[in-house]
């Protein structure tokens, strides 16, 4: 695997068949209002920082709909690769976002040449993760999840740390842990 691995189909492959598999348990356990069968109701988005080789099915966001005349619920499962409404792919945020820590304006510059992400759009996820993110209810109960409390000002830096393997293998394991901030209606018992 490259040692951009956000620049690896395979790397997003992987993150679609995670997206598939959590989204297929969920179709199986039937609507939660009703009971009733839930269908695909797949829609598209249009991802930015996906490689080059990867097909549409990396720009369909999973999404489930109840079958059942009045109730037609629709779920959006837990997904590693979209993360909330953000226009790039998630693994595009983790990872800049992590390589901008205790970054100067020439850092920025050179993350913006080297992987086109804008000025701004880099300084806003820095924000995001600083402000937003540890603020939010997500993160009070996620915290809890993990070994030991990350240091929140070095975030996604001190999160990636708290997982073990390569590179990959450390975003996969984040994006795992990010997901159930991604989907609708979050499960009840904490609603987020
Ligand atoms: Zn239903």
């Amino acid at each position: 695997m490259p040692a951009n691995p956000i620049k690896d189909p395979a790397f997003f492959s992987l993150l679609l068949k995670i997206d598939r598999a959590t989204a297929d348990e969920l179709r199986q356990k039937g609507c939660p209002e009703c009971g009733g069968p839930l269908h695909w109701a797949n829609y598209a988005r249009s991802p930015r920082g996906l490689p080059t080789g990867c097909g549409t099915e990396h720009s369909t966001r999973l999404s489930l709909c109840c079958g059942r005349e009045g109730c037609r619920k629709r779920l959006t499962p837990p997904s590693v690769r979209f993360l909330g409404q953000k226009v790039y792919v998630g693994a595009a945020v983790v990872l800049y976002s992590a390589m901008c820590h205790g970054i100067t304006l020439t850092r920025i510059d050179q993350l913006h040449h080297l992987f086109g992400v804008g000025r701004q759009t880099l300084v806003s996820w820095r924000k995001w993760w600083l402000n937003d993110f540890v603020s939010s209810r997500f993160w009070k109960w996620g915290k809890g999840r993990l070994s030991s409390p990350p240091d929140t000002t070095n975030m996604p830096v001190s999160l990636l740390e708290r997982f073990a393997g390569t590179l990959s293998e450390r975003i996969v394991q984040l994006l795992r842990f990010l997901a159930p901030m991604t989907g609708t209606p979050a499960p009840s018992s904490h609603a987020f």
